[in-house]
This record gives C-alpha cells, sequence and structure tokens, in this order.
C-alpha cells in the first residue's frame, strides 16, 4: 500500500518513478506531452467513436513539431536525433492516442529503407519530404494470404520499358488511401519463390478520401472496419495493371526487397514497443484517476480497495521495466549494435504489458470498463493490435528463441 500512496501522491505531477531520462530529453517529452494534452487527448474518444481519420490540422502541427523527420539526418531534412529520444516522443503521442503515435511508424520504416537501401538520388528526393510531413508514407506489404511469411507473396512487378507494371493483392495497408508514397512489396522474379525474388518500391500515389479512396489508375480497393487502431483506416487494396517508374525500385536493383525490409525491422520494433509504453501508460493512467474519483458510499474512494490498488502497482511497474528494456533496446541501436534481440524482447514485452494494463483498467472501471462511452474501453481495442503488427508475438518469440540458442550471438 506504500507504493500505492507513493502513486496517488505523484498523480497530478504525472510522477510515477524516474524512467532516468537526461535534461533535454525531459525538456523534450515535456514540449510532446503538452501538444498531446491540449489537441490529441480531449479528441481521441471522438475520433475513434465516430470512426474519423485524424484531422489534416493535427498532422499539419505535428509536421509544424517535427515528428515525421525526427530521426531522419540533417541533412535530408529531419532533426536527426537518436532512436532514444524516438522512443520517448513515440510513448508521449501514443499516451495520448495509438492513432497519432502511429503516424510516425510509416515515415520511420521508409526513411530507415531510404537510408539504409536507397540511392544518393532516392534519399534528396524522398526523405526531405518526409521529414516535413508533405509525404505521407504508406506499408504495402501484407497479402490476403499471409503477413508472417513474407516469401510467399504473390504480387508481380514485371518489368515494361519505363516502367514496372504491379498486379496483385495486398490487404492491411494502414492510411493507404491518405498516403503519397507506397512501400511495396512485389515479386520482380517469379522464378525465385522465396524472399530473393521479391523487390522494394517507393510507389508515388495520389492521396485519396472518402468519397474516392484510390483515384490512380490500376489501384481499387475498399476499407477494413476494426475494432480499435483507427485514425488512418485499414484497407485492402487490388493493383491491376498500376504502372510504377523503374527510378523508383529501391536501390535500383531487383530481389533485395526483404534483406531491405528486414534492415528496418529492429527500429520498427523498438518504434513499436515505445507506442505499446503510451497505450500501457493511458490505461494505467485512466484507471487509476477512475479508482480515484469514484467514491463509495462511505466516502472512500474506489483506489482505498487494496486489490484496486494492486493492480495499479503492477500496471506502474510492469510499465516501467517494459520501458527500461525499449530505451535499453534504443541505445543499443543508437550505438549501431545489432538489437534484435533486445528489439524483438522489448516489442514482445511491451505489447503484453499494454494488453494486461488495459484488461486491468477495464476491470477497475466494473461495468462503465465496457461501455463505449468510456475511454479505456476504446483502449483496450487498442491495445490488442500490438501483438498482431510489426511481427506478430509468435514471430518475435521464434526470433527470440533463434538468437538465444544461436552459438554465435554477437
Ligand atoms: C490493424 C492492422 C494494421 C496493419 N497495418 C499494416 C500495414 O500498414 N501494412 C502491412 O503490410 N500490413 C499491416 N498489417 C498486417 C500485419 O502485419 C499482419 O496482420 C501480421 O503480419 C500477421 O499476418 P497475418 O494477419 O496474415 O497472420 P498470419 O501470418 O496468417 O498468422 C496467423 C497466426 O499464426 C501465427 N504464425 C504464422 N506464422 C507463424 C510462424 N512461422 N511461427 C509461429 N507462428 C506463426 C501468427 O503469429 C498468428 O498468430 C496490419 C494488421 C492489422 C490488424
Amino acid at each position: 500500500m506504500k507504493l500505492a500512496q507513493l502513486l496517488k501522491d505523484g498523480f497530478s505531477s504525472k510522477n510515477f518513478g524516474n524512467s532516468g531520462l537526461d535534461e533535454t530529453t525531459s525538456i523534450i517529452q515535456e514540449q510532446f506531452r503538452k501538444f498531446v494534452e491540449d489537441d490529441v487527448a480531449p479528441n481521441a474518444h471522438e475520433w475513434h467513436l465516430k470512426d474519423n481519420l485524424i484531422p489534416m490540422s493535427v498532422i499539419e502541427k505535428m509536421s509544424e513539431l517535427g515528428v515525421f523527420g525526427l530521426t531522419i539526418p540533417e541533412e535530408y531534412g529531419g532533426l536527426g536525433m537518436t532512436r532514444f529520444v524516438d522512443c520517448v516522443v513515440t510513448e508521449e503521442l501514443a499516451r495520448g492516442y495509438i492513432g497519432i503515435g502511429s503516424l510516425g511508424t510509416r515515415g520511420d520504416i521508409a526513411a530507415e529503407l531510404l537510408i539504409t537501401g536507397g540511392t544518393e538520388e532516392q534519399k534528396n528526393k524522398y526523405l526531405p519530404k518526409i521529414a516535413s510531413g508533405e509525404m505521407l508514407p504508406c506499408a504495402v506489404l501484407t497479402e490476403p494470404h499471409s503477413g508472417s511469411d513474407m516469401g510467399s507473396f504473390k504480387t508481380r512487378a514485371v518489368a515494361n520499358g519505363e516502367h514496372y507494371t504491379i498486379t496483385g493483392n495486398k490487404t492491411w495497408v494502414t492510411h493507404g488511401a491518405r498516403s503519397d508514397v507506397m512501400m511495396l512489396l512485389a515479386r520482380t522474379n517469379p522464378d525465385e519463390k522465396g524472399y530473393k525474388g521479391l523487390s522494394m518500391f517507393l510507389a508515388e500515389k495520389q492521396r485519396g478520401d472518402d468519397d474516392n479512396m484510390f483515384p490512380d489508375e490500376g489501384i481499387s480497393g475498399g476499407e477494413i472496419e476494426v475494432l480499435g487502431y483507427r485514425g488512418m483506416k485499414e484497407y485492402e487494396m487490388a493493383f491491376d495493371g498500376f504502372k510504377v517508374k523503374k527510378e523508383n525500385l529501391l536501390g535500383e536493383k531487383e530481389g533485395n526487397g526483404f534483406k531491405q525490409m528486414m534492415e528496418t525491422f529492429e527500429a520498427a520494433r523498438i518504434q513499436t514497443a515505445a507506442r505499446a509504453l503510451g497505450v500501457a501508460q493511458s490505461a494505467f493512467e485512466t484507471a487509476m484517476q477512475y479508482a480515484i474519483d469514484r467514491l463509495d458510499t462511505n466516502g472512500g474512494s474506489l483506489y482505498d480497495k487494496p486489490r484496486n490498488a494492486s493492480k495499479i502497482v503492477s500496471m506502474a511497474t510492469e510499465i516501467m521495466a517494459a520501458r527500461q528494456l525499449t530505451y535499453y533496446a534504443a541505445r543499443e541501436k543508437d550505438k549501431g549494435h545489432r538489437c534484435d534481440l533486445e528489439a524483438g524482447m522489448a516489442k514482445m514485452l511491451a505489447a503484453r504489458v499494454a494488453w494486461a494494463c488495459a484488461d486491468n483498467g477495464v476491470q477497475i472501471h466494473g461495468g462503465n470498463g465496457f461501455a463505449l462511452e468510456y475511454p479505456i474501453s476504446r483502449i483496450l481495442c487498442d491495445s490488442r493490435i500490438l501483438n498482431i503488427f510489426e511481427g506478430t508475438a509468435e514471430i518475435q518469440a521464434d526470433i527470440v528463441t533463434r538468437r538465444l540458442v544461436s552459438t554465435n550471438p554477437a
């Protein structure tokens, strides 16, 4: 109960234990916390309930704050910050709303792809536009028959003069309509049935909207209705003769698509762990506020019930543990060390913690936790996705197992 009291004492100042941030990072965190408190948290539940796209005015504000160029090197128009700072910012954004914490994810992956696999011309052309938010990317990878097994992808890219012609079906494209460039994985070599036949394209498209989702010739599709993780919307997309310029083949070399994608996994999984931390933290704070505010007939609060308080204490403790592991993975990435093991562990743990916190949060709300009206119901839905995308929990577990039993773990 001592820990419960300490958490309660720190509630108004959001002091739930020292995460070990330096002064500069604390100032950056504070700046994003203010944005979230003013522009995100008051609107998130309405965006979710109405299943609206996040307003462009909010995205523009995020562009001004530098969200989309946070880790992009300064010479390409970004802020050149570390993965560690990106974690802190991402957690704050996702604490307000998972959709806000996830808006930068696609740009982040596109930037990693370009930095590790793009030609200098491609970097100069795309990175500044991604950094400024002028160009919103989407990831067009998953196919209807599989997301985990990329080697089985069937969508074809056939070289044809100055173009590649794309034919095939993709699904689960987050922000697919309102985006300007696709990270599109397609098979350029049909004789190579596995990973080696795949190539990555940065394929430009026109921005669509709810009335006309896919204005380009050769693309059609529709929306997939979802439980949570709204705000950008999900789409299935069919390509039928869609043309991509040859110069938009990443690195201008065929057959490297899977390898290029693999090189983004560490950063993307650390970023997703940070999104999970934000969702977990919002579940924790929402539950705690409810427990403090809801009074019983004797004038006590739900927070005074030891079983409620102990749930809150568990949430705070698990979040701190997942946060420190995520920070560690980020710092390793910043040092240029291999960190697929740590990134996989962080993503797996943080996603589980988010789900456990949301579940505990609903329990603390009692029946009200099951009512759509209460934000904790949204947080429960939002938390569920974190174990599915960016590599399912099972795929992370496989990666961690393989690395643990590896004879050469360096
Ligand atoms: C809300 C949402 C947003 C998404 N956004 C995007 C996006 O923007 N772009 C994109 O390309 N994709 C996106 N995805 C797709 C996501 O990446 C896939 O859903 C995910 O990779 C899993 O693929 P799948 O759904 O085909 O499941 P499957 O791969 O069919 O897996 C089904 C189950 O089997 C398990 N499994 C499969 N293979 C193995 C294995 N080898 N070992 C152990 N277990 C295994 C999985 O862990 C899972 O539990 C999104 C999905 C959702 C739900």
